[in-house]
């Protein structure tokens, strides 16, 4: 069978694709600094070599910045978009590190075979999770599978700012059927996990002016008002008894949890009790009525984030404050539209003013939530093979986080996303001793193998 041959290959080349994963490691692409320019674009140039040694043609794409490497291979049954990053993190404080960062090596540690060296999982060890199964596909079978275009990025590490302009002017060569990305982690680091919801982010910074300038409690309190008072309030209005935010419409969008995905988590024996221990809690506080998986994956959030007012040096001093602000953020799901709540937000918070207080508002970043759509079969094909590889039915998966690559895909390229990836929890990403699993690797290109040939 071609998957079984497949599959073979890929152990007996594990030794030559560590070998090559640990070339790529050692190149310094670190995107956000300057002075690894020339870094970023031999990285760039490793990439369209290593693709061409199977056959693919691909190339170093030019932007303002680091360059993008796009190779296409012609196919039948679906077109897919492959998109890993080859920049990476800087590497500060270097004293942290045990080695090199950009001397990778093998370690034996008491959890088995790990890759240390930066970039080791995010993202190249992924990204090559991918081309690796390619190869051996191709090696195998003389072909790929299906139609498919890598598209590497070396700026993800520093905020992406070729590739919107890139993506609109490449529209027409980059659209697939669907974008599949490796740069995401396994559940609790034994779980595959296909993530569909993304939540977004809106941020509202309030500002309450009371009297016109400082006043003395002594001679002043009593007869007027505090903008703490009002400020502390409000936020206090914000949640229910039940932890049900409490601005108007503030729900609209949100959807409730389909029944097979409440069964896909129920079976993920989330340790809820684990996870708030370890930061020394033990009660979910969200809404009374979601499980605690619900509450950061599939459920939205107010939360105050800073609130400054009045006096806080050492010491004490009397004084009756001119103006109280706080910095409120909204994590959002479904299709919550952000702007729709700032402005429902504001006139809330509006509302609740007494005489005499006035509010300034200072909007931030406003991002819709990313909700995968899961029609595309491919979706269900893979998640039903990938538990054949990692002996645990697959999941889709919430973040608590966001990933703009996807939400570029499918605003700018009318493009789904299957975001699927084999970190764990303990591979130190953007930190100091920075590791990839051997078995993450293998069992990763693995994966993808098995993805390939069922989506196909
Ligand atoms: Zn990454």
């Amino acid at each position: 069978m071609t998957l079984d041959a497949t599959l073979s290959r890929i152990d007996a080349d594990m030794p030559a694709a560590l070998d090559r994963l640990m070339a790529l490691l050692r190149i310094p692409s670190i995107s956000t600094d300057p002075a690894y320019k020339a870094e970023c674009d031999r990285a760039a140039d490793w990439l369209v070599a290593d693709l061409a040694s199977f056959g693919i043609a691909a190339e170093k794409r030019p932007t303002p910045g680091h360059p993008m490497v796009v190779g296409h291979v012609p196919g039948d049954g679906p077109h897919v978009l492959f998109y890993g990053h080859y920049d990476v993190q800087p590497v500060d404080p270097l004293t942290l590190w045990d080695r090199d960062p950009f001397d990778p090596a093998i370690e034996e540690t008491p959890k088995g075979r790990v890759i240390r060296g930066r970039g080791a999982s995010d993202d190249k060890g992924q990204l090559m999770t991918f081309v690796e199964a390619c190869r051996a596909w191709k090696e195998v079978n003389g072909t790929l599978p299906c139609r498919i275009t890598f598209f590497f990025e070396g700026e993800e590490e520093s905020g992406s700012p070729s590739l919107i302009p890139f993506l609109k002017e490449n529209a027409e060569e980059l659209k697939a059927d669907l974008a599949l990305i490796c740069d995401t982690g396994l559940f609790e680091s034994r779980v595959p996990a296909i993530m569909t919801q993304l939540r977004g982010l809106l941020g509202e910074e309030i500002t309450l002016t009371g009297p016109d300038k400082d006043l003395h409690s002594g001679m002043y309190g009593g007869a007027a008002i505090n903008p703490i008072r009002v400020l502390a309030k409000i936020l206090a209005n914000l949640h229910d008894v039940a932890g049900r935010i409490q601005v108007p419409g503030f729900y609209d969008g949100v959807p409730d949890l389909p029944e097979d995905i409440a069964q896909q988590w129920q079976a993920l024996n989330f340790d809820h009790g684990a996870f708030l221990g370890g930061v020394g809690l033990s009660q979910p506080a969200g809404e009374t009525d979601k499980t605690p998986l619900e509450m950061i994956w599939s459920r939205p959030t107010a939360e105050v984030n800073g609130i400054i007012g009045g006096y806080t040096g050492d010491g004490f001093k009397t004084v009756l404050p001119s103006k109280a602000s706080a910095k409120v953020s909204f994590r959002l799901v479904g299709q919550q539209d952000p702007h729709a709540i700032r402005e429902s937000f504001r006139a809330w918070v509006q509302a609740q003013l007494p005489e005499d207080v006035t509010a300034e508002f200072h909007g931030h970043g406003a991002s819709p939530a990313g909700q995968m759509s899961t029609e595309h079969p491919a979706f269900e094909q893979a998640r039903a093979v990938l538990g054949a590889e990692w002996g645990h039915d697959a999941a889709f998966t919430g973040c608590g986080g966001s990933i703009p690559v996807a939400g570029y895909f499918k605003t700018i390229l009318d493009m789904d996303t299957m975001l699927v990836g084999w970190a764990k929890d303990d591979d130190q990403i953007h930190s100091p001793n920075e590791k990839y699993d051997v078995e993450s690797f293998q069992k990763g290109i693995r994966s993808w193998a098995r993805v390939l040939d069922a989506i196909t």
